[in-house]
């Protein structure tokens, strides 16, 4: 088992996110423990643990979960561990941002069993970090990475954002660059997407800030791709890479589709064909618990149709691909002949990155094949 705890409190809203979190200078850290564990002791009856007995990783994502109290954290994992046994070697993984990593908070993240932190960077360019309504400064990333290593959490990953508006000049491959001396085991590299509701949404509807077009970012990604791989990490999935024996475990049970539980508001869990997700507002799953009321808000039943979409998405982001029979021979032979997929081991099918840029589109093609 899989346990994902959604910490949906933020210092203030990025331009570009739109996720359900709650903005606050106060963070109700104990309420939020309460809640949480109120909900995890309604999971305990559910049939997924015939099969799954023991968690096997903790994924503390957000919102950012490092503006709880770090002995919330502590909090978290007993009561976790009050009802279901938690593997020994469990992945525990903390996002933080910089600006809330302190030598005291690590070392208390630490003791409560954090073994992973994934540090969102984003970039390292300072006039960046303000259109992106960051809160931490450049320094403040190199400073974190040195508090969670002296606290003895020694497997480090680090986010950051492609394909900003040009109009930004960022220059990617410094920022590329900068990562690498910070010597992260894990790279996380997201693409920027304008959504509406965001600031950036906004900005972009007005013609004030012009996205990227297709070009820059395919060239952002295959430079990315590039310099990983001759930096000696591992692209194992669209997003992400890793140095040996580094990928996070917890993301990689969502893409071999093993059973997880998600936690707190707007979390999403998954066994088998079943899915159901959670309320999305804080508020909203913090009353509903405080009446003993579900915080469920949806659920459904995968089709077969659903199941097979869904392994060859998730199989076609990772570098594992697909068994060969999962596609129709004359689609795997037209990727392959375009450069978007290998085939050369004769038993699976994986994207190149070339691939992975049109990853939706291929998905997309291969199920109406
Ligand atoms: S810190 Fe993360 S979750 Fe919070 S607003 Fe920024 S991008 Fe969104």
């Amino acid at each position: 088992m899989h346990v994902y705890i959604h910490v949906p409190f933020c210092a203030r809203r990025c331009s570009y996110c739109d996720f359900a979190i709650a903005v606050r200078r106060q963070v109700p850290s104990r309420r939020f423990v309460e809640a949480v564990l109120q909900e995890w002791a309604t999971w305990q009856s559910h049939p997924a643990w015939a099969d799954s007995p023991r968690v096997e990783t903790v994924y503390f994502g957000g919102g950012t979960p490092s503006r709880l109290e770090p002995a919330a954290i502590g909090a978290l994992m007993e009561g976790l561990a009050r009802h279901r046994a938690v593997a020994t070697d469990a992945e525990v993984t903390l996002e933080a941002n910089p600006d809330d990593v302190t030598p005291e908070a690590a070392a208390a993240w630490r003791a409560a069993g954090v073994n992973r932190l994934s540090l969102g960077a984003q970039t390292f360019d300072p006039t960046v970090l303000g259109w992106m309504h960051r809160t931490h400064t450049v320094e403040q990333v190199g400073e974190a990475v040195a508090a969670v290593r002296a606290a003895g959490i020694h497997d480090l990953s680090l986010d950051l954002i492609f394909g900003l508006p040009a109009a930004l000049n960022r220059g990617w491959q410094r920022d590329l660059d900068q990562a690498f001396r910070l010597a992260p085991d894990h790279l996380s590299l997201y693409g920027l997407t304008v959504e509406d509701h965001t600031p950036l949404g906004r900005w972009a509807a007005r013609g004030d800030v012009v996205p990227v077009d297709d070009e820059r970012y395919a060239t952002e990604f295959l430079a990315a791709d590039a310099a990983v791989v001759a930096e000696g990490y591992d692209h194992y999935e669209v997003s992400n890479a890793a140095r040996a024996g580094r990928r996070a475990r917890h993301n990689s049970a969502y893409w071999r589709r093993a059973p997880f539980i998600g936690l707190g508001p707007s979390a999403h869990s998954g066994f088998g064909r079943e899915r159901r997700w959670n309320v999305r507002e804080w508020s909203a799953y913090d009353r509903l618990l405080g009446v003993g009321a579900t915080v469920v808000s949806g659920s459904e039943e995968l089709s077969d149709d659903a199941v097979r979409l869904e392994q060859t998405y998730l199989g076609l982001r990772t570098s594992e691909g697909l068994p060969r029979d999962h596609l129709p021979p004359d689609v795997t032979r037209a990727w392959v002949q375009a450069g978007w997929a290998r085939a050369d081991a004769g038993e699976r099918v994986r994207l190149t990155a070339e691939g992975w840029l049109r990853l939706d589109a291929l998905v997309a093609s291969a199920s109406a094949a």
